[in-house]
């Protein structure tokens, strides 16, 4: 496989910001009287930028959140964000490896730029992710993931046709997101079961960041 542009996903991929988000997001929806686990949370909501968690309680409980559950919850994941939040193991190297061997990069995430520039910033990552190689769902109305806008809007920004990308995404949703922008995409078994990552379209598979070197 040749690639001339990876396109690396944020959260749970570069940054390890999905046990802190899970753990902020089970909390406060215990507290509102829905008792979560980290892992019922990670299960129903990763990467899906919390957006269907008005769904997932009205199914489950037949209750509702308040209309300002997801900005709350943001406050509270922002908050335990500047505690600190690592990167995912090997990401700094793979970046600087890239870097180093001249194959382009960058990063598309249905976060918000401030969450991401957050991340970036705590996980020490900043500098090998500069305001040109990040793109957001934000960029394209707020369109997020599965719908492959980001991915196209990453492309595009960086004139390279899709089927030259290769996207590094943990999440189902990632994938599919992916493979509707028309790109290969390698499932990262870091947070998400192998086989939900080939049932969503995965190309390929990787359990540590640093294989994706074998894959270019
Ligand atoms: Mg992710």
């Amino acid at each position: 496989m040749s690639s001339k542009l990876v396109i690396f996903d944020n959260d749970g991929v570069l940054v390890d910001s999905e046990p802190t988000a899970h753990r902020v997001m089970s909390g406060y929806l215990t507290e509102l009287g829905y008792p979560t686990t980290l892992e019922e949370s990670l299960h129903h909501f990763l990467g899906n930028a919390g957006r269907n968690v008005h769904q997932v309680i009205a199914d489950r409980y037949g209750g509702s959140l308040p209309e300002d559950f997801t900005a709350r919850c943001h406050e509270r994941v922002f908050a335990a964000f500047r505690e600190g939040v690592a990167a995912m193991p090997g990401a700094a190297e793979v970046l600087a490896e890239l870097r180093l061997r001249g194959i382009p990069y960058c990063l598309a995430s249905s976060s918000d730029h401030a969450w991401i520039d957050l991340t970036l910033d705590r996980a020490g990552l900043r500098d090998l992710l500069p305001p040109g190689a990040v793109f957001s769902a934000q960029d394209v109305g707020g369109v997020g993931k599965p719908a492959p806008d980001v991915f196209l809007h990453a492309a595009a920004a960086r004139g390279v046709a899709v089927h030259d990308c290769l996207v590094v995404e943990d999440s189902p949703n990632g994938v599919r997101a992916a493979r509707a922008a028309g790109m290969d995409v390698l499932g990262y078994t870091a947070l998400t079961p192998e086989q939900q990552l080939v049932d969503a379209g995965a190309t390929g598979l990787i359990s540590r960041l640093p294989e994706l070197l074998d894959h270019l």
